[in-house]
C-alpha cells in the first residue's frame, strides 16, 4: 500500500478527532477555549509527527485520547484538554518548556512541566523502590492538582492499550497503576476511572485470576437483568403513582472489588451477595431532590425490608470528593440482600465525574470560577484527609505534609529529606564528596543561597569546585545529622592540618629566637597564652592569629628566670577556681548578640555572673545598655515572661574562630592578567574565602571590589600586602 494513502488517512482521523474532542467536552468552551485547544492539537501534532507507539499507530492519537478521557470522562477545562495534549511534547520531542510557557502562557507550562517531571521518574529504572516515595510525592507537591489528574488519565490510556508491550513491562506498569494511580482515582472522586484502573491493574497483574472473575460476571449477565426486572416490576406501580421520571439500572461491581471481596472474606464468587447494587436515578429540579429521594426510599423500603444498620445518607453529608446518594441494602427479590442506590441525574452526573459535574450545576455558565473552586477543593481534599473523607486515607495520615519533603535531581531521580532541608542538606546526601565540595545550588534553574529552604517538587543542582572547602557556618545550614557530623568532621580534619602547618611555623620562628623547639616548650608557650592545650597554640600558629611578639615577650620573661618562678608560684597560690576560669576563657573569649551574631557592648549582671562558656542571654536595660544573664539565673523567668522582646539571644565564642567579612577596593592600572592575578593571590592565600568579586575597568584604569570572608585581622593584612605587591596594582583599601 502507498504511504500516501496512509497518510491521507491519518490526516482525516486527526481532523475528526479534533472535532470530536471538542464535542465530548463536558465543560462549554468559549471561542478563547477553543483557539487554544487547536493552537495545542496542531503543536501536538508537529511535535509527534515523527513518533509512532509500539502498536504501529502515530504516537499524537496518544495525547488526543489522553485529552479525550481529560475532556470528557473527567470533565475537565480548557487549560487542562491543551495540557493533555501537550503531556509529551517537553519530555520527547524537541519543543521546550519555554516553547510552551510563550504559546500557551505560564499555568498550562506549569501543568506540563509537572508531567515531565513524573514522566522523567518514571523512566528509572528503579521506580518500583520509589513508589511509595513517589505516591506521596505526587501528595506532597504543591503544583497545579491539573498535574495529577491529567497524569492519572494519561495512566488510564496507557493502561487500555498496553497490548503491544512486553509482558515483563506490563506487570511493572499495572502494580504501579494498583498502588498509585488507582487509590489517587479514587481519592479525588473519580470512581469509573479508579474501577478501570483497578480492572486493567488485575488484568495484567494476575491473568487468571481477572479472566475468571470475567467470566462469570459475563456468565451470570441474564441472570442479573432477570433480578433487575423482577425488582422493578415490583415497585414500577408505586412509583408511577408519584408521576417520578427514573431509571433502574443495575451496576455491577468491578472485577477487581470482587476478587479483593474474595480474598478478605475467604468466599467464592458465588457466595458473594452483592456482587451488583440497583440504582434508582430520578428527575428533579434542585430544591425537590432530597424530597424525591425520601420519597423513593420509602416505596422502596414498603416492598423490600431494609438493614436500617446499612443506610449511608451522602444526601445531608456528602462525600469530601463530593459524592451525593442515598444507599440502602434490602432483602430483594428471592430473598437476597441488594443494595439500593438512590440518586437524581445531578448526583449521578457527579458520581462519575466528581466536582467538576458539581460545580457546572451549581454555577452554571460560571463554569472557569466552578472549576477551579473545585481544583482547589481536591487540593485541600489530598492535602487534609479527615475523617470524612474516603476509606483508604490512614496511611497517608502518617507522613502526609508532616516531615518530609520530595525533591529531584537533575537526572529526575527523587530523593526524600527531611522538612527544612536545604540544598547542603541535599548535597550530602548526594554524596559525602559533592557535599564537601559543594559551591552553590541552583533551585529549578535558579541560583539560591545554601540555607534555602527545599520545597516538594524542587529540582536541585550542586554546584562543586574541588578548591571548595567546608567551614563552619555550614553547620547552621544545615538540618540533617548525616550533613552536620560530615562537616564536623571535616573541619576538625581541618584544623587537625592547620595545626601541623602551625608546629612547623612555631619551630622555625623559635629556631630563629634561639630556642629549642619540644613538646616542654610548646606547654610552656601554650601556658603563657592562657591557652587549654598545645594544639590550640599550634592551630593559632598556623591561622596566623598568634602575633610575633606574642612569641618575643614570651621568650624575653623566660629568659628572666627569677620573673618566670614568681609567676608560676603565683599562679599557684591563686587556687583552682582560677584554673578552672583560665581554661574556659581560653576557648570562649568574646560574647555575640542576636541572629547575626553582633559584638555589641555589655555588662555582666550582678544577680547571676556568669563567666564565659556559660549558657547566657542579653536583657536589654533602660538606662544601662545590655546586661548578660545566666539562662538559669534566678530572675531569668520573670524577664522572659514580662519582657520577651527585649531578651537578646547571646552566645560565647572563641574569638580567633569567628569569620569576619571585609570588601575590599582594588585601584590600579589595567593590564592583560591582572584580573586573574588578584584572584589567583586571593585564592592560594590560604584562610580567605571570596565571596563576591567585581572588576571594572575604565580608559586604562582598574577598580576592583573584593569580599572576602576572614578569620582575623592579621589574615586579612597579610592578604592586603600580597595583593599590594602585584604588579600594576595601586591601591588595596579595606572599605
Ligand atoms: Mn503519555
Amino acid at each position: 500500500m502507498a504511504t500516501l494513502t496512509t497518510e491521507e488517512l491519518e490526516n482525516k482521523e486527526l481532523t475528526r478527532q479534533y472535532k470530536e474532542l471538542l464535542r465530548i467536552s463536558y465543560q462549554s468552551l468559549s471561542p478563547k477555549d477553543k483557539k487554544m485547544i487547536r493552537e495545542a492539537f496542531n503543536v501536538a501534532v508537529d511535535a509527534h509527527k515523527e513518533q509512532r507507539r509500539k502498536s504501529g499507530e502515530p504516537y499524537v492519537f496518544h495525547p488526543i485520547a489522553v485529552a479525550r478521557i481529560v475532556a470528557s470522562e473527567i470533565g475537565m477545562d480548557a487549560v487542562s484538554i491543551a495540557a493533555a495534549l501537550l503531556h509529551d511534547v517537553v519530555e520527547d520531542t524537541p519543543y521546550t518548556l519555554s516553547d510552551i510557557e510563550r504559546l500557551f502562557g505560564k499555568t498550562v507550562a506549569v501543568i506540563v512541566d509537572g508531567l515531565t517531571k513524573i514522566s522523567h521518574l518514571n523512566k528509572d529504572k528503579d521506580v518500583s523502590n520509589q513508589a511509595e516515595n513517589f505516591r506521596k510525592m505526587l501528595l506532597t507537591l504543591n503544583e497545579d492538582i491539573r498535574v495529577i489528574i491529567i497524569k492519572i488519565a494519561d495512566r488510564l490510556h496507557n493502561m487500555q492499550t498496553m497490548d503491544s508491550m512486553p509482558a515483563d513491562k506490563q506487570v511493572k506498569i499495572a502494580s504501579e497503576t494498583l498502588y498509585i494511580y488507582a487509590p489517587l482515582a479514587h481519592r479525588i472522586g473519580l470512581y469509573n476511572i479508579k474501577n478501570e484502573l483497578e480492572d486493567l491493574g488485575l488484568k495484567y497483574t494476575e491473568p487468571e485470576v481477572y479472566n475468571d472473575i470475567y467470566e462469570k460476571i459475563e456468565e451470570s449477565k441474564e441472570q442479573r437483568e432477570e433480578y433487575i426486572k423482577d425488582f422493578t416490576n415490583i415497585i414500577k406501580a408505586s412509583l408511577d403513582k408519584e408521576k417520578l421520571e427514573y431509571k433502574i439500572k443495575g451496576r455491577h461491581k468491578s472485577v477487581y472489588s470482587i476478587r479483593r471481596k474474595m480474598l478478605n472474606s475467604n468466599v467464592s464468587f458465588d457466595e458473594i451477595y452483592d456482587k451488583f447494587a440497583i440504582r434508582i436515578i430520578y428527575n428533579s429540579d434542585r430544591d425537590s431532590e432530597k424530597f424525591f429521594a425520601w420519597k423513593i426510599y420509602s416505596i422502596v423500603t414498603d416492598h423490600f425490608r431494609p438493614n436500617p444498620i446499612r443506610l449511608r445518607d451522602w444526601m445531608s453529608s456528602p462525600k469530601s470528593t463530593g459524592y451525593e446518594a442515598l444507599h440502602i441494602t434490602v432483602v430483594g427479590p428471592k430473598g437476597k440482600w441488594v443494595e439500593v442506590q438512590i440518586r437524581s441525574e445531578r448526583m449521578d452526573e457527579i458520581a462519575e465525574k466528581g466536582y467538576a459535574a458539581h460545580y457546572k450545576y451549581k454555577q452554571g455558565d460560571e463554569s472557569e470560577i466552578g472549576i477551579e473552586t473545585w481544583l482547589n477543593r481536591l487540593q485541600e481534599t489530598l492535602e487534609n484527609p479527615n475523617g470524612n473523607a474516603v476509606d483508604f486515607v490512614e496511611e497517608f495520615k502518617l507522613n502526609l505534609y508532616a516531615k518530609e519533603i520530595f525533591v529531584f535531581t537533575p537526572k529526575g531521580e527523587l530523593k526524600s529529606l527531611p522538612k527544612g532541608a536545604t540544598p547542603l542538606d541535599f548535597a550530602f546526601h548526594i554524596h559525602t564528596g559533592i557535599g564537601l565540595t559543594t559551591r552553590g545550588a541552583r533551585v529549578n534553574g535558579k541560583l539560591v543561597p545554601l540555607n534555602h529552604e527545599l520545597k516538594s517538587g524542587d529540582q536541585v543542582e550542586i554546584i562543586t569546585s574541588s578548591t571548595q572547602k567546608p567551614n563552619a557556618n555550614w553547620l547552621e545550614y544545615v538540618i540533617t545529622a548525616r550533613a552536620r557530623s560530615k562537616i564536623k568532621n571535616a573541619l576538625r580534619e581541618d584544623h587537625k592540618r592547620i595545626a601541623e602547618l602551625g608546629k612547623e611555623i612555631l619551630t622555625r620562628k623559635l629556631k630563629h629566637l634561639k630556642i629549642k623547639a619540644d613538646e616542654k616548650i610548646f606547654h610552656e608557650l601554650a601556658a603563657y597564652l592562657k591557652l587549654k592545650t598545645s594544639f590550640d597554640l599550634f592551630y593559632r600558629a598556623g591561622s596566623g592569629s598568634l602575633e610575633n611578639y606574642q612569641i618575643k615577650d614570651f621568650v624575653s620573661q623566660r629568659s628572666n628566670k627569677f620573673i618566670s618562678f614568681f609567676k608560676s608560684k603565683m599562679r599557684r597560690e591563686s587556687g583552682e577556681i582560677d584554673d578552672v576560669k583560665q581554661e574556659v576563657t581560653a576557648n570562649y573569649d568574646m560574647l555575640v548578640f542576636g541572629k547575626n551574631e553582633e559584638k555589641l557592648d555589655y555588662k555582666i549582671a550582678n544577680c547571676c555572673n556568669p563567666i564565659p562558656g556559660d549558657d547566657v542571654f542579653g536583657f536589654v536595660t533602660v538606662s544601662e545598655g545590655i546586661k548578660v544573664h545566666k539562662k538559669d539565673c534566678p530572675n531569668a523567668i520573670a524577664m522572659q515572661s514580662n519582657y520577651a522582646y527585649r531578651i537578646l539571644k547571646a552566645k560565647w565564642e572563641d574569638s580567633t574562630q569567628r569569620e569576619f567579612k571585609a570588601t575590599l577596593k582594588i585601584n590600579g592600572i589595567d593590564n592583560i592578567g591582572l584580573v586573574n592575578e588578584v584572584t589567583k593571590v586571593i585564592s592560594n592565600n590560604m584562610h580567605v574565602n571570596m565571596q563576591s568579586v567585581s572588576f571594572e575597568s575604565d580608559s586604562g584604569l582598574f577598580n576592583g571590589k573584593v569580599v572576602v570572608v576572614v578569620r582575623n585581622n592579621t589574615i586579612l593584612k597579610k592578604l592586603i600586602d600580597n595583593l599590594k605587591k602585584i604588579n600594576g596594582i595601586d591601591k588595596v583599601q579595606r572599605v
